[in-house]
């Protein structure tokens, strides 16, 4: 009875969204682009704010021959939906330190590393095969990782975090300030820079909130003995406020773009800020 029931069972296909059916043209693309190797690196300057250059961040980009040039924050969130953030993330950390591991100069290389991918998998182990085959000195690479990832499982997040920092490989706070951030994070563990997200750098000379936020998020880096970057500049005015407050380092489109590696020469001199 329970069979012939169940051979009864009508089942009704929902009427795919536009927006639905977009998603899964996206995943089923992406899939391809990464087996294609349509997936690239930019790379924008991160700079001391007296001028000296750090290092420089990685940042994807999808070259679609349908598309352009696709964003990742268009297609990162559809990786993580759909389990193509391993094989991406894993892509992204591998070129990143090859082509780090090749500049003139020992600067660091920052790479994202998406929520997903921290909870899934063995990211230190992950980290430590990548870091053998490239050769990159573990104290280049920077993982920026954002608050989110201690949100969901805290003790098995700290675990990772030290097995990372163990491998000798530096840790950034990314988005600082934005989601959920809580003080008690930057207490429990020691990460290596925070980042300022650019929500509260845009609007830093006409908002006078956004200017205390940035003054007490500088200055509590400072107590805790934590270099602060500011993301997204974009003015000199805004430098000029920034370098007031005493933060450590800058990265936005006033100081460079994030731009293929060949487009910031061969790295071999100082590059100035002014
Ligand atoms: P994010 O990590 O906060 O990266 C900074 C974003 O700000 C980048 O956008 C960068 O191009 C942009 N930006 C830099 N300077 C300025 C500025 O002065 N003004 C403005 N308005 N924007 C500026 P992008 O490259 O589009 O990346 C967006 C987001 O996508 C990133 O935000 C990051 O969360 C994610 N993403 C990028 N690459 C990767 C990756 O390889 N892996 C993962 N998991 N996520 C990535
Ligand atoms: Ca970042
Ligand atoms: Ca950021
Ligand atoms: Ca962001």
């Amino acid at each position: 009875a329970k069979a012939a029931a169940r051979g009864s069972v009508v089942f009704y296909e929902p009427a795919m969204g536009d927006q639905q059916r977009e998603r899964r043209a996206l995943q089923d693309e992406l899939r391809f682009a990464i087996a294609r190797d349509e997936l690239l690196l930019h790379y924008q300057p991160q700079f001391k704010i007296a001028g000296e250059i750090v290092g420089f961040e990685a940042l994807v980009r999808w070259q679609s021959p349908g598309r352009g040039l696709v964003s990742p924050a268009q297609f990162i969130p559809i990786a993580e939906e759909c389990g193509l953030i391993m094989p991406l993330g894993d892509l992204v950390l591998r070129h990143a330190c090859r082509e780090a591991a090749r500049w003139h100069m020992p600067l660091t290389v920052a790479v994202n590393i998406s929520p997903a991918q921290f909870r899934n998998g063995d990211l230190p182990h992950q980290v430590h095969t990548v870091l053998m085959e490239t050769g990159l000195s573990p104290a280049r690479l920077e993982l920026e990782i954002t608050e989110s990832v201690l949100i969901d499982d805290f003790s098995r997040a700290i675990s990772i975090l030290s097995r990372l920092k163990a491998l000798g490989v530096r840790i950034t706070l990314d988005d600082f300030g934005t989601g959920y951030s809580s003080l008690s994070y930057l207490h429990s563990f020691s990460f290596d820079k925070i980042k300022i997200d650019r929500a509260f750098i845009g609007d830093l000379a006409t908002n006078r909130h956004s200017k205390a936020i940035v003054r007490a998020v500088i200055d509590l880096g400072h107590s805790l003995n934590v270099p602060i970057l500011a993301e997204g500049v974009e003015t000199s005015e805004q430098l000029a406020l920034l370098e007031q407050s005493g933060c450590d380092e800058v990265q936005g489109y006033l100081t460079g773009r994030p731009e293929p590696i060949a487009e910031y020469g061969d790295l071999t001199g100082r590059i100035h800020v002014r």
